[in-house]
């Protein structure tokens, strides 16, 4: 067993903090990942608090990993020592089933083993996620990282990266489109970066007057302040597809509104409460469906075409110790535009 230290915690009431614990030795295809940076997803403090159901504990979460490969078993063949390498939200699956094999392990029919809040495979073991020094792996969840991109910033590309550009490459959105990105937050600031680089129209539909600077710094190219009904009319059946990245509950019929008929808007931001909707909403012939992270060919497609353009996530590094702090500022949208906790703040 390798011995690590991390954050944890072991109830839906706890606050986060230091804890040991213990992971497999490596195994023939597993690689063992020095941890560097971790960001903090929303979905971390959903998981934590339990917000979507009884959640696993000890929990130490943490799903947006990079760092360096300290060992490799003997039959990994995609990586060697001191490689810089990656993990998202999920580190195993059956591998077998139709939605394995074509590249969708996250909808695996015996269900994706998460990194955390999950179980592996043999049904009993309990993941442990990246906030923490080091994780066990195999090599086939674990993702190659370019050496050219700020490594902090790239930790975050393992989530909200992925989460955002897989539904735009699904629906295959760029030039000539026009897209809402519903909130300013991680994943809403990567859908930004990906939606215009594929060449279409941005526009942020946020709640904070504040980020409309940072939105069109971000490369977005309107901002619309959804508590203000005049702008909200002004975008009245406008975009062809709205991508929704809010963590709590709201109103979908507001956005609706500003979808065009045939549009769709995809839903990837997941609060706590059922979604209500209008049905004269949505029977213009308009779309809501949603989207989960993505699976790993397309995790390394995305980390590829990241490199290739430059493309990163704007972050706030933080020591281990703020991690708490740090929660109850995502909840409050005050972070720009994600935290990355520095593993080596950890003692
Ligand atoms: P985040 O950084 O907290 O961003 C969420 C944004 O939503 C905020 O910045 C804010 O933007 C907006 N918002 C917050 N409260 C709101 C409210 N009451 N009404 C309207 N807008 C509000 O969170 P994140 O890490 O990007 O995650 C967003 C959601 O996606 C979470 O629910 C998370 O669990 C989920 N998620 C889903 C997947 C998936 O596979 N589908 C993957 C990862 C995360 P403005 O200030 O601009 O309004
Ligand atoms: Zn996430
Ligand atoms: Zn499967």
């Amino acid at each position: 067993m390798i011995t690590s230290k991390g954050y944890a915690v072991h109830s839906a009431t706890d606050k986060l903090a230091p804890w040991s614990f213990e992971r497999r030795a490596v195994g023939e295809n597993d690689v063992q990942i020095e941890i560097l940076y971790c960001g903090i997803c929303h979905s971390d403090i959903h998981q934590v608090r339990s917000e979507w159901g009884p959640a696993k504990y000890p929990m130490v979460p943490g799903h947006e990993i990079v760092g360096k490969i300290v060992k490799v078993g003997f039959g990994v063949k995609k990586f060697k020592a001191g490689d810089l390498a990656g993990i998202g939200c999920m580190v195993d699956s059956c591998r077998e089933c139709g939605q394995c094999k074509n590249g969708y392990e996250q909808f695996c029919v015996q269900g994706a083993v998460w990194t955390y809040n999950s179980l592996e495979r043999d049904g009993v073991t309990l993941t442990f996620g990246g906030y923490s020094n080091n994780i066990v792996c195999d090599e086939a969840f674990v993702l190659k990282v370019s050496e050219k991109l700020p490594l902090k910033a790239v930790a975050p590309l393992l989530c909200a990266g992925i989460t955002t550009y897989s539904p735009l490459r699904k629906w295959k959105i760029g030039k000539g489109h026009k897209v809402g990105i519903v909130g300013l937050g991680g994943l809403g600031h990567m859908a930004v970066k990906f939606a215009a680089s594929f060449g279409a129209e941005v526009t942020v539909l946020s709640t904070s007057p504040y980020k409309e600077a940072d939105a069109l710094k971000l490369g977005a190219h309107k901002f619309c302040l959804t508590k203000d009904k005049e702008q909200t009319k002004a975008l009245t059946n406008y975009f062809d597809f709205i991508v929704d990245t809010v963590s709590a509950v709201h109103n979908y019929d507001i956005y609706l509104a500003m979808l065009k008929p045939n549009g769709a808007h995809i839903c990837v931001g997941i609060p706590t409460e059922a979604i209500q909707i209008r049905p004269f909403s949505i029977i213009p012939n308009k779309y809501i469906g949603g989207s989960s992270i993505g699976g790993i060919p397309e995790t390394q497609e995305m980390l590829d075409y990241c490199a290739e353009h430059n493309i990163v996530s704007d972050v706030e590094v933080i020591p281990i110790s703020y991690v708490n702090e740090a929660y109850e500022r995502v909840i409050k949208s005050d972070v720009k535009y994600r935290f990355v906790i520095d593993l080596a703040t950890l003692d």
